[in-house]
């Protein structure tokens, strides 16, 4: 059994950084005796890291904690704390040390200067090393235990000797095994499971007494009504196939999601008219159960998955939500948001008129000179998709349709293409100043694994790299 002083578990974002911080606070603290060591499943670590941001990675944002805030769920406080000590300004300066340039995009979001998020995974690779950390990849923790008075009698176990009550004992996959006085569970959480991240650390907090909020996949595609074949579509079949209940899902969060629907469910015929169609500055309203609960307003995309973009995926938390709960959802997409009911209506009949009366269009049947009204108004990409999903209507119900496109919202696309996943290890039972466990000392969460979620921006990264930061400071400073 190898012992290292601090273990963080999870080469990603969050216990990279926790790793680099842990070994920059114990040398600058004069502690060069202690050792940090961190476990990797995967063959090379920051995995997910290279999918951010299309593979650009948009590592932060220059926003101050007032306005960041506003975009941390379920609530921020827990953040607060973590952010001060080390804010999006600390992220830039220390990437710089480590020899990545940063640049500040549209919407105030920070990216690797050379548009490449290998980069930002090799920065912290760098940053690791040089804090002398000792990390091993293709290294998958199997199970994690506190040293109970038993364990620390039982020396038969242990080939070293005896284990010291409270310490923790790792196993690995492959049989290796290690032990430490401080562990940082850094593992992610459940979305894009093929980057390491299958949700491990959820059944260790939960064995070592923690509480864990309902997990589920956020910022994630929305399925309309007859977007996909119905017949694949939602119930434990899809889900099952998708791979939701696996031991660690089943025991630590619980439950196959009620809505979902997997990625590769093939679309429907509406489905294929609208995928591919980018819709700029539009509304999007959605209802949960006939209230309104959100509004939005921006680019939204249809895509293989459902409907995604920047205000698809702003609602996509709160339907998600309602869905799992067994609730109903629909959403409405208002296509011309700068102009008033009544001024589209006046514009609709005037174009009508004036296709009746172009002789090109004499004989026509209605539905043909119905046809071309929509193109007037609409990208022809869409107007067939439109015209496909919004049934019995003619032109004097248009502009209705138009400001208030309706769509009953039948599920969500799942973890296997979701960005992030909400919910995790309550932060009631983690100090915020340091990100230690309340329940069992010396035990430190850091980064999605922790029930904290941000909206698309560099939100989530920057979550991952504050507690990560603070876990490793703290744990390192608990030490001396
Ligand atoms: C497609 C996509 C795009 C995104 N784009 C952005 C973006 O541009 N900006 C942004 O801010 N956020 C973005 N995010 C979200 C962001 O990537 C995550 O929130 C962040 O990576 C979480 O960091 P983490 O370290 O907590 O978890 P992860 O990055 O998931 O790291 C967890 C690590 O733990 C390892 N691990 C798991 N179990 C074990 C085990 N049993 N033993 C050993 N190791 C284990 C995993 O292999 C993994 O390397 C995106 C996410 C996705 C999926």
């Amino acid at each position: 059994m190898e012992y290292s002083d601090i273990i963080i578990i999870g080469g990603g974002a969050a216990g990279m950084m926790a790793a680099a911080a842990a070994g920059d606070a114990l040398s600058s603290g004069g502690n060069i005796s202690a050792s940090v060591t961190l476990l990797e499943k995967m063959p090379r670590p920051g995995r997910k890291i290279m999918i951010t941001g299309k593979g650009r990675c948009n590592l932060t944002n220059t926003r101050k904690w007032n306005e960041f805030s506003g975009h941390i769920h379920p609530k921020a406080n827990p953040l607060k704390a973590a952010f001060l000590n080390f804010d999006s300004e600390a992220v830039t300066e220390f990437f710089g040390r480590h020899g990545l340039e940063t640049v500040i995009e549209r919407g105030e979001r920070i990216f690797p200067a050379s548009g490449r998020a290998v980069d930002v995974v090799d920065a912290l690779v760098r940053a690791v090393s040089e804090a002398g950390v000792t990390m091993h990849t293709g290294c998958e923790v199997s199970s994690v235990k506190r040293a109970s008075a038993t364990d620390s009698e039982d020396t038969d176990r242990m080939s070293d000797g005896a284990m010291p009550e409270g310490r923790f004992l790792i196993e690995c996959r492959d049989g290796r095994t290690f032990s430490c006085s401080r562990l940082i569970i850094a593992t992610g959480g459940l979305s894009y499971p093929a980057t390491g991240s299958t949700g491990d650390g959820y059944a260790w907090a939960r064995d070592m007494g923690h509480t864990i909020k309902r997990c589920f996949p956020s910022l994630t595609a929305l399925v309309p009504e007859n977007y996909k074949i119905s017949s694949a579509a939602s119930g434990p079949r899809s889900a099952d196939a998708s791979g939701l209940r696996t031991s660690n899902m089943g025991s630590a969060t619980g439950d196959i999601l009620k809505g979902h629907i997997d990625r590769s469910v093939p679309l429907s015929e509406t489905g294929a008219l609208l995928n591919g169609n980018h819709i700029k500055n539009v509304g999007l309203t959605l209802y949960a159960d006939g209230k309104l609960i959100q509004t939005e307003f921006g680019d939204l995309d249809f895509t293989d998955g459902g409907l995604e973009g920047p205000i698809g995926f702003r609602i996509s938390r709160k339907c998600v939500n309602t869905l799992i709960n067994g609730g109903r959802v629909s959403v409405s997409i208002d296509l011309k948001p700068a102009v008033e009911k009544e001024a589209l209506e006046r514009r609709i009949s005037s174009l009508w008129q004036e296709i009746a009366s172009d002789g090109r269009n004499r004989g026509k049947k209605y539905e043909d000179r119905f046809r071309i009204l929509l193109s007037r108004l609409l990208p022809s990409s869409l107007a067939a998709g439109f015209r496909r999903s919004v049934r019995n209507i003619d032109h004097k119900r248009l502009a209705s349709a138009l400001k208030d496109w309706k769509m009953d919202i039948r599920g969500f696309v799942g973890y296997e293409r979701s960005v992030i996943t909400a919910g995790g290890v309550s932060t009631d039972e983690i100090k915020p100043k340091t990100m230690e466990s309340r329940l069992v000392p010396g035990l430190y969460f850091a980064g999605e694994v922790l029930d904290l979620d941000g909206d698309t921006g560099g939100y989530n990264l920057q979550t991952a790299f504050s507690t990560g930061f603070l876990a490793g400071q703290s744990a390192a400073e608990d030490l001396a």
